[in-house]
């Protein structure tokens, strides 16, 4: 087992991961930027090193700086933990080339993944059915409009190097593709540098449902159930919830062995997230993200299973601490997450964090790097805190999770409290009959 662990990320997931490691024995150093000098996740861990100025491409994006940090401290393995270095196949490249372990996938699924195009390929050819779309990317209007034949309208445009649901453009008819590909490209080419797009049929009324699944290099292969992101705003995920209130056993146990075979096939290592569009009972892929996911901890809920635990000992090489078997579905999860930012606007509201109370009680854990007197600085993501509850079945876990919003204080700044205690009493939330698109139809109606 490791002796000591460098955690490159900041924030909520840099403090799950330290708490991972004080469990496990594992001496932790954190890194930081200058204006992150103060923050909770530098007080946590053993050490800490400063590696850069406030912009994520010179600190937390600074990969020479991460392996001078790993040198200095004598660090035996890296945690990428979500966003940032997580899914760059060639810092994992790196750091395994300097002798350090990588706490994630082989190099060659990050990148696989890391092109949709590629991912939805190689799953296709594991077993696992995707959602109908171009064969490959397109690049001119002829291509696109073949395409779009092929799949019919309305279609949706998105980018093979895609991420945080930027460059996606729908098509409605063919009088609108070529604007579509067109800005769908240019969006692509600035947010990620790389201007590939590809084509879908765009799903009506889908709901977002993810596997989480989890390999070791002992060829033990388990899944560990789905989650229901489906309520999301601009393409992003704003709470989530374990189980999905459409899937039963019968189903889950059914894309569970598919997932779980293709995952064999491909050979893949460590914790990984099979992203599907469900839509009149039937599943369809649209990503995997080779990473520990943001709302990982309603997983961690309803299993009991230690999800950054399980990726340390993956990667020193110790087989899962549990079988298929074993894996047991407990009760509702519901995540929120709660973001600085205006609950109606979503506009960042950084700032001095003046007071600060976390709820408590049965089955609530609220991870957040938050503390009163804690400035929350503009240059990196919105997300303070993520609030998870836990209850026998869903009833009682959004009971639990609307006592929780009104115990929890963040004074001095905004954020997203107030839009979940309106959601959660919402009629159609609690009788799960959401899609996709209902968060964005429900917040236009004011
Ligand atoms: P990103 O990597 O940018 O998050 P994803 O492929 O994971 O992109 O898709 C993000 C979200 O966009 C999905 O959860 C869904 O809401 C929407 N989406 C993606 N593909 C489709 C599709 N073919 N039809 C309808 N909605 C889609």
């Amino acid at each position: 087992m490791f002796a000591k662990i460098l955690i490159a990320n900041r924030g909520e997931i840099a403090l799950r991961i330290i708490r991972a490691c004080k469990e496990m024995g594992i001496a932790t150093v954190a890194v930081h930027s200058e204006p992150d000098r103060g923050a909770m996740h530098v007080r946590l861990a053993d050490e800490s090193v400063c590696i850069g100025p406030a912009p994520a491409a010179k600190s937390y994006l600074n990969i020479p700086a991460l392996i001078a940090a790993c040198e200095i401290t004598g660090a035996d393995a890296v945690h990428p933990g979500y966003g940032f270095l997580s899914e760059n196949a060639k810092f994992a490249e790196i750091v395994d080339a300097h002798g350090y372990t990588f706490i994630g996938p082989r190099p060659e699924h990050i990148r696989i993944m890391g092109d949709k195009i590629s991912a939805k390929q190689a799953v296709r050819e594991a077993g696992i059915p995707v959602v109908p779309g171009s064969d490959g990317g397109v690049s001119t209007v002829e291509e696109a409009m073949a395409a779009a034949e092929h799949i019919g309208f309305p279609v949706l445009i998105k980018a093979a190097a895609g991420g945080g649901g930027r460059g996606m453009k729908v098509a409605k008819a063919a009088d609108s593709l070529a604007e579509a590909v067109a800005t769908a490209q240019s969006e692509a080419a600035a947010a990620f540098g790389d201007g590939t797009v590809y084509m879908e049929r765009y799903l009506q009324t889908p709901r977002h449902i993810e596997l989480q699944v989890i390999a070791d290099a002992h060829g033990n292969v388990c899944h560990l159930g789905e989650r229901d992101c489906s309520l999301q705003r601009r393409h992003q995920k704003v709470l989530e919830e374990a189980p999905s209130p459409v899937i039963d056993a019968v189903s889950r146990a059914k894309i569970g062995a598919v997932v779980v075979e293709a995952v064999q096939r491909i050979g893949y290592l460590g914790v990984g997230t099979i992203e599907f569009l469900y839509e009149n009972g039937e599943f369809f892929f649209i990503e995997m993200n080779t990473r520990l996911q943001v709302e990982h901890p309603v997983t961690e809920a309803i299993t009991g299973i230690d999800l950054v635990r399980e990726q340390i000992r993956i990667a020193a090489g110790l087989p899962l601490s549990f079988t298929q078997d074993e894996v047991r579905f407990e009760g509702h999860a519901i995540e929120c997450r709660i973001n600085a930012e205006n609950p109606r606007t979503f506009t960042p509201s950084p700032g001095r964090v003046t007071d600060f109370h976390a709820p408590g009680g049965l089955g609530v854990r609220l991870d957040s790097a938050v503390y009163a007197g804690y400035s929350i600085p503009p240059y990196y993501d919105s997300l303070i805190g993520k609030l998870i509850v836990h209850g026998r079945d869903r009833d009682e876990a959004i009971a639990r999770m609307c006592r929780s919003l009104g115990e929890m204080v963040v004074g001095g700044i905004e954020t997203t409290i107030p839009l979940f205690q309106d959601l959660l009493t919402d009629p159609d939330f609690r009788a799960g009959t959401y899609d996709i698109h209902w968060l964005e139809r429900w917040m236009a109606k004011g």
